[in-house]
């Protein structure tokens, strides 16, 4: 099941809703049924390739997972330590740095990262650094849900660090942080969900300088392109977008069947960038 589909299963949702209100779970069970079979089947033909990830893989990802958040929750600790120590700010009254800060400071946060996100990536696909920080994430080939935050410790640790760099330069307001974060967690999880979401005219509207799942796919199949995490600008100012991208975001949305085959085959170790 959990290969198959990313979403919290209908069951699951409505057991746990039994325990309280059980007329209620099971409305929730059979909405959340008809969804998951609507949507499943028109995931199903948007998937971006046909091999799946195996059970192995996805054990590998939660493991590492479970790993990225004890090395997250450690950073969170100390940020918030700083925090009170006045070494680093945040604010809870709008007032206090006004509408028009409050509201720049999110893309203003999403733009930092992308770049921050764009040169550390870049930066690990260095030969010297690949195997160490790196190459545990790029051992999910056909990546699910479970591959956002399967990450070696060193890896997690650089993620981890950009909210307390920021922090440390600009205050911010909770909620801020918290649209950001969901942005971020919720962005990652798409690049990583191996379907095409995405409406197939967007690379022909400006919407393609934000990253589809594709673009993020490719990387994970090719290694030595599309590093970008939200917007595409990066990649193509420093020519690393891959050249097939079009392509295979075209093939993608067009729903070919033949992608509803499932192909499990055994994951490859990756090399690294030439
Ligand atoms: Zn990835
Ligand atoms: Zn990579």
């Amino acid at each position: 099941m959990l290969e198959r589909n990313p979403i919290i299963s209908s069951s699951t949702l409505a057991g746990c809703l039994h325990l309280r209100h059980p007329a209620l779970s099971h409305r929730v069970g059979l909405v959340c049924t008809v969804l998951y079979g609507v949507l499943g089947a028109w995931s199903e033909g948007r998937r971006i390739q046909n091999r799946r990830a195996s059970k192995q893989d996805i054990k590998r990802e939660i493991t590492y997972s479970l790993v990225t958040t004890a090395v997250y929750a450690t950073v969170a600790l100390g940020t918030v330590a700083a925090l009170e120590q006045g070494w680093m700010q945040t604010y809870e009254t709008v007032a206090e740095f006004g509408w028009l800060y409050t509201l720049l400071s999110l893309p203003l946060l999403l733009v930092l990262h992308d770049t921050y996100f764009y040169w550390v990536h870049r930066a690990m696909h260095h030969p010297k650094l690949f195997r160490t920080m790196h190459r545990i994430h790029h051992l999910s080939r056909t990546p699910t849900p479970w591959a956002a935050y399967s990450f070696a410790p060193g890896e997690a640790l650089m993620m981890a660090l950009y909210m307390p760099a920021v922090l440390a330069l600009i205050p911010l307001h909770g909620a801020v942080i918290f649209i950001f974060l969901s942005i971020m967690i919720v962005r990652n999880a798409m690049g990583h969900s191996g379907v095409e979401f995405h409406h197939h005219r967007w690379l022909d509207t400006p919407l393609d300088a934000l990253t589809t799942t594709t673009h993020h796919d490719m990387h994970h199949q090719q290694f030595n392109g599309n590093f970008g995490l939200y917007f595409t600008w990066w990649d193509r100012w420093m020519g690393t977008e891959l050249p097939g991208y079009r392509n295979a975001f075209q093939r993608a949305v067009a729903g070919n069947p033949v992608r509803k085959r499932r192909v499990t085959s055994p994951a490859v170790t990756p090399g690294v960038e030439a």
